[in-house]
């Protein structure tokens, strides 16, 4: 078979310990979550990878509008001169920006850039809308696709467009932007821990690794199955430097000319590859109920002649669930084995499993199955719906706090670089260690790890006191880790 058929059917799932990459591609074909797009890099995401992102979008739109923020839209074509007004930010995204040069027919006077991100764009429009103290503070959500011209992708997690939320914000001051900085990080890492089960390291990233442009940069790392890391989401601090590039003053409560100060902070559809690596296993997808596009799977069991009543019941039940909120689908195809349709919802990373027989009917009881623990409970079909939620609620949990003890068992603190190297070379995982500070030292751990530092977190385990690559007094304690 070519490579290209062989990515278009999928018929065994490679296992992870094999080759975990494989099995990551494996997985998400045969889901049927994406499929690859005729453009490098580009994906199209099919309704139930598209229906993932849906689930995360909504809850994350509800927590921005319940902390003031409200959506709007601004164009995806940004004028190259805007791009030359601040350095950084230039310097940074120019490698990666694809150019519109003509349209219409006819060459373009000025070249327009496909958006990687709207900063440019944004702090222009800001500029005109903000005059005064009391237009402050300014607090806009856009939900967009982006562009950025990797060198390596993979589907979900570094792809050429990609789908997000961007937010930009406007203060008065330095104190009310930070903490507008930290207010959506911490949105971030609720959403990522309560939605998709992923236990997050919460730190400031290193100068080196930090946005293009920004005064202050932060993170949150989740660490996947084969112990390679995933930023899923950042806040930047922007100071004024995008003020200043954009010409964004205000008039101050004492009359004077101000720079407003400006923060912005996204998350993207890398989520979506960051929670079938965390939860996944060598069946296939294991999804959280919360954002699992089916949380529960019906299927009818019996023989024949039984199958009506049967299905007449399941009906009951079917219409029950859906009532009660719980997104339920009912396989009741009669040319398709139990056994076949348990595996491929399996596959599917489907939470719960509800199998329906004739004797569970006279009974009026049915089963539930867990997919993360297998775990088979009898239950009254007159409880059904609190049974499913309880249920739901509990592989919620479950699915967390395996993610949490993944994390804390893969995670090593080390003294040197030979420790570090030996560690990733043999077990994988984040890494914590001192560091002097220097770019040279930083650089030096890449080249001889792998690893590049993930952040420097809030709350780390232990303070480290010497530099692994120098041996100097240690300035920061860094999560290192080969990342994504
Ligand atoms: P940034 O604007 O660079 O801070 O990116 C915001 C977020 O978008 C990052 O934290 C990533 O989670 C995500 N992201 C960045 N680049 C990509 C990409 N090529 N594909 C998918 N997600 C991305």
């Amino acid at each position: 078979m070519s490579k290209e058929n062989d990515k278009q059917f999928v018929t065994e799932i490679t296992p992870q310990g094999e080759d975990f990459s494989r099995w990551y591609i494996d997985v998400i074909k045969k889901a049927d979550l994406m499929d690859y797009a005729p453009v490098r890099g580009c994906i199209v995401f099919k309704p139930d990878g598209f229906e993932i992102w849906e689930h995360i979008k909504d809850e994350l739109d509800r927590r921005f509008r319940e902390t003031g923020h409200r959506n709007a839209y601004f164009p995806m074509f940004i004028p190259e001169s805007f791009f030359q007004k601040e350095k950084e930010h230039v310097e940074g995204f120019n490698p990666e920006l694809p150019w519109v040069t003509e349209a219409g027919g006819e060459k373009l006077e000025e070249r327009l850039a496909i958006r990687p991100t709207s900063e440019t764009i944004i702090g222009h429009m800001y500029s005109k809308w903000i005059q005064s103290y009391r237009d402050l503070p300014v607090l806009i959500n856009q939900w967009a696709n982006v562009v950025r011209w990797e060198k390596r992708t993979l589907p979900f997690l570094r792809t050429s467009e990609f789908l997000w939320q961007e937010g930009h914000t406007a203060h008065e001051t330095e104190e009310e932007a930070r903490e507008e900085t930290m207010k959506m990080l911490q949105i971030y890492r609720e959403v990522v821990e309560e939605y998709l089960a992923i236990p997050v390291i919460v730190g400031q990233k290193t100068k080196s690794e930090k946005f293009a442009g920004a005064v202050d940069t932060y993170s949150i790392e989740a660490m996947m199955k084969d112990g390679r890391a995933v930023q899923a989401g950042t806040s930047h601090y922007m100071g004024t430097n995008f003020a200043k590039a954009f010409e964004i003053q205000y008039l101050s409560r004492n009359n004077v000319l101000e720079l407003a100060y400006t923060t912005s902070w996204g998350v993207s559809t890398r989520l979506i590859g960051a929670l079938i690596m965390v939860h996944g296993d060598d069946r296939g997808l294991v999804l959280p109920p919360k954002v699992a596009p089916t949380q529960v799977v019906m299927i009818p069991i019996g023989p024949p002649k039984t199958r009506d009543a049967v299905v007449g019941r399941a009906d009951e039940l079917f219409a029950e669930l859906k009532q009660a909120g719980i997104r339920v689908k009912m396989d009741d195809r009669s040319d398709v084995r139990p056994g076949w349709k348990f595996n491929e919802y399996e596959m599917r990373g489907v939470p719960i499993r509800l199998e329906i027989g004739p004797r569970d009917m006279e009974n009026g009881v049915c089963v539930l199955v867990s997919r993360i623990t297998g775990e088979k409970k009898v239950v009254e079909q007159a409880n059904l719906v609190e049974e499913i939620q309880t249920m739901l609620t509990q592989v919620q949990a479950d699915m967390l706090q395996r993610a949490r003890t993944f994390m804390s068992d893969n995670f090593y603190s080390v003294d040197t670089l030979d420790e570090m190297k030996e560690l990733m070379e043999n077990k994988r995982g984040f890494t914590l260690a001192g560091w002097c500070g220097s770019e040279a030292c930083e650089d030096k751990v890449r080249e001889v790890t792998g690893a590049t530092s993930r952040n420097i977190p809030f709350q780390p385990a232990e303070e480290k006191h010497t530099c692994l690559a120098c041996g100097e007094e240690a300035k920061h304690t860094v999560v290192f880790a080969r990342a994504y």
